[in-house]
């Protein structure tokens, strides 16, 4: 479950683990129960996941390998736990 940033004008920041069906919907702050608003720490991260993820995977094809180990993005793209890309192969 991801987690959301918010941040109460009193008490400050704090996250939230919740799904994404509600990750616009506002937070109440833990420490005093009022409404806090939603910060967006990472701005467009979920909007350029796709085209940034197709020029890194451009880049490993002329680099060879793959770099599953220090990446975190195996939960978007489950393919790529197992047998390597057959565009691997053809270059
Ligand atoms: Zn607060």
């Amino acid at each position: 479950m991801p987690s959301y940033e918010f941040v109460c004008a009193d008490c400050g920041p704090f996250e939230v683990l919740r799904s994404m069906a509600q990750a616009s919907s506002p937070a109440q702050c833990p420490e005093c129960d009022t409404q806090a608003r939603r910060v967006f720490t990472a701005p467009g991260v979920a909007l350029l996941a796709a085209p940034r993820r197709g020029a890194l995977e451009r880049e490993e094809r002329s680099a060879h390998e793959p770099e599953m180990t220090t990446r975190k993005t195996g939960r978007h793209m489950p393919h790529r736990h197992g047998a390597r890309p057959a565009w691997v192969m053809s270059h």
